[in-house]
């Protein structure tokens, strides 16, 4: 969209990509000539937030307002009520989600990682006899590790599957909290997955997802985990799920974040629920905040928003709160085995 211009007037929302803060990103948003930018960092980026935004502003000349809410991901940009005169947003740490509409137009910086020595990599797997037939899968940030590594595992004698998703992500091999679809599409091809980030919350996503083992390389300090314990989580969801089958009034959470919006599944589970003579009303909110939940009447929840909102932080609130999966297998409409994860498409 080069020459674009936001602050002529109303045009088609356009998403581009980039993968640093830098010289591009500057030049892109002067040719766009937004009239105001709204900058919207993930938590762990909030320290510098307002140093970044200073630097937008002066480089580029444009005004820039900083998002107080953090991004847990690309599901929850600033919507237009949260920033009503910003015709460009900027989102730092994501990868767009491309079956999500925009409410205007967005510049994704993914935060792409250079580092990372895929032979040393592939050496520690060798050495750690990870089986032949590996499912690799990344974090956006180590994406461009991803080939380097497979060839590399090649020399040493793995074959290596990078699956492609569904229309929730951007790339081959790109894992999303809420959708390995990637993984799955190679899952039955392999007999272990090889996480290529940081920290547990994708491993943790990805052996809820894929009934493999799942072994997490930190690809900058060469660290590979021990494998997640996928029949510990599940059997924890497993005793959550029996814990409520006496429950008969449901609150069913809905989320009005653009890419966490499933009004038509919260629909229907209530329609379900109400067949069977129990209550179930519709609770709506943007980020969910614990506190709006205490006092009131229901004896648990199903939730429609993201995902890891009841697999990672459950316990947390003061009901329990099920993934519609677990809703239904609840209701008897699906087996509490083989699990199914709440892959938001
Ligand atoms: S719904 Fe949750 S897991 Fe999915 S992108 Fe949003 S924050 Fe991440």
């Amino acid at each position: 969209m080069a020459g674009d211009s936001l602050g002529s007037g109303p045009s088609a929302p356009v998403a581009r990509v980039f993968a640093t803060v830098g010289p591009e990103l500057v030049e892109a948003i002067r040719e766009a000539k937004p009239n105001r930018v709204i900058l919207q960092v993930p938590g762990g980026l909030v320290r510098n937030a307002h140093e970044l935004a200073a630097r937008l502003r002066d480089s580029t000349g444009v005004p820039v307002d900083l998002a107080t809410r953090p991004c847990f991901g690309a599901c929850d940009f600033p919507s237009r009520d949260e920033a009503p005169r910003a015709d460009l947003a900027v989102v730092l740490g994501h990868a767009p989600i491309p079956n999500v509409p925009l409410p205007r137009s967005t510049f994704f910086v993914e935060m792409r990682e250079t580092g990372g020595d895929p032979e040393r990599l592939a050496g520690i797997v060798a050495e750690a006899r990870l089986p032949r037939h590996l499912g690799l899968v990344a974090s956006v940030q180590h994406l461009d590790l991803v080939e380097p590594l497979r060839t590399a595992l090649g020399r040493h004698g793995y074959e290596v599957h990078i699956g492609t998703g569904d229309r929730r992500l951007a790339f081959p091999a790109q894992a999303l909290g809420c959708n390995y679809t990637g993984a799955e599409a190679v899952a039955g091809k392999v007999d272990a997955f090889l996480f290529l980030g940081t920290g547990n919350f994708h491993p943790i996503g990805l052996a809820f997802a894929v009934d493999r083992p799942v072994h997490a390389l930190d690809p900058l300090q060469g660290v590979l985990e021990a494998p997640i314990d996928r029949g510990a989580l599940i059997r924890k969801r497993q005793l959550v799920v029996a814990g409520v089958r006496e429950a008969r009034r449901w609150g069913i959470l809905v989320s009005t974040f653009a890419g966490q919006n499933r009004s038509p599944t919260a629909l229907a589970l209530q329609e379900r629920a109400r067949a069977r003579g129990w209550d179930a009303e519709i609770l709506l909110f943007d980020r969910l905040d614990g506190r709006d939940l205490e006092g009131r009447a229901f004896d648990a929840y199903v939730n429609t928003a993201c995902p890891r909102i009841a697999l990672d932080d459950g316990g947390n609130y003061p009901k329990p709160i099920l993934t519609p999966p677990e809703f239904l297998m609840v209701l008897g409409e699906l087996p509490l085995e083989p699990y199914r994860f709440d892959t938001y498409h």
